[in-house]
């Protein structure tokens, strides 16, 4: 099985406004991908829908070979705690708790044995840059931040790292930057990786880009992307 994911025969819809159907999308472990869209295209929905954290109408989402889409609450969420690493534009990292401390509860939440927890998080929290690991993520710069989020992200050596508009808070410099590094921290870690950006600057950084608006049916979606066009 090399499919880090596979969708097939996907069917979702927020009502009448917007509806996505994949008939058929894999990526293979390792394997790194864009998806490209303008801004409302449904890239998010995507990454939502392959982290389970919205359910599909009908069709099948394959994580690291376990069904996602019929997987209850609970399973979901082992799925994702012990294959996928997200990397949102706002970090979701929780501020008062330490650099290290917002690593290691991606250990903790994965079950991966206590002892080790401190020293593999401080390890590749120093590895991506990160020296005062102790300190409170608020008191850390946006930069920083974004280090943490993406420490946490591969700290458990996940299938595949999902991540959604990860550079949109930074600069340019800090964007690149960023990029190499959850690249450089996905290859490492052998993560397959699949991030949406509305940059088209983004796509030569990609071996393969999907155009979200190929699996966008409804006709307002369709006559926004015509416009972008
Ligand atoms: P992108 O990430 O490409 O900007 P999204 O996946 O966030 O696009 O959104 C795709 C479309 O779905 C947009 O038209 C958006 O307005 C709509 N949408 C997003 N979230 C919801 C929601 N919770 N309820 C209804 N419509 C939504
Ligand atoms: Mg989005």
């Amino acid at each position: 099985m090399n499919n880090a994911v596979r969708l097939e025969n996907l069917n979702f819809d927020y009502g009448e406004d917007f509806s996505l159907s994949i008939k058929e999308l894999s990526l293979n472990k390792g394997e790194m991908a864009l998806i490209s869209g303008g801004s409302g295209s449904g890239k998010s929905t995507l990454l939502w829908l392959i982290a389970g954290l919205l359910r599909a109408r009908s069709g099948s989402i394959t994580v690291a070979g376990e069904r996602m889409d019929d997987a209850s609450e609970s399973a979901a969420d082992r799925i994702r705690s012990r294959h996928i690493g997200l990397v949102f534009q706002t970090h979701h990292l929780l501020p008062e708790f330490t650099a290290q401390d917002n690593v290691a509860l991606a250990l903790m939440a994965a079950g991966e044995p206590e002892k080790t927890h401190a020293s593999r998080s401080r390890e590749l929290l120093n590895k991506l840059g990160i020296e005062r690991v102790n300190v409170p993520v608020a008191n850390l710069s946006v930069g920083q931040q974004q280090r943490v989020a993406v420490a946490r992200a591969i700290v458990c050596k996940p299938t595949i790292v999902l991540a959604d508009e990860p550079t949109a808070s930074l600069d340019e410099v800090n964007a690149s930057q960023a990029m190499d590094l959850i690249q450089q921290a996905c290859r490492e870690a052998g993560a397959a990786l699949l991030c949406a950006s509305h940059d088209r600057a983004m796509q030569s950084r990609f071996e393969r880009v999907i155009q979200v608006d190929s699996f966008v049916s409804s006709a307002r979606a369709s006559t926004q992307s015509g416009a972008r066009a």
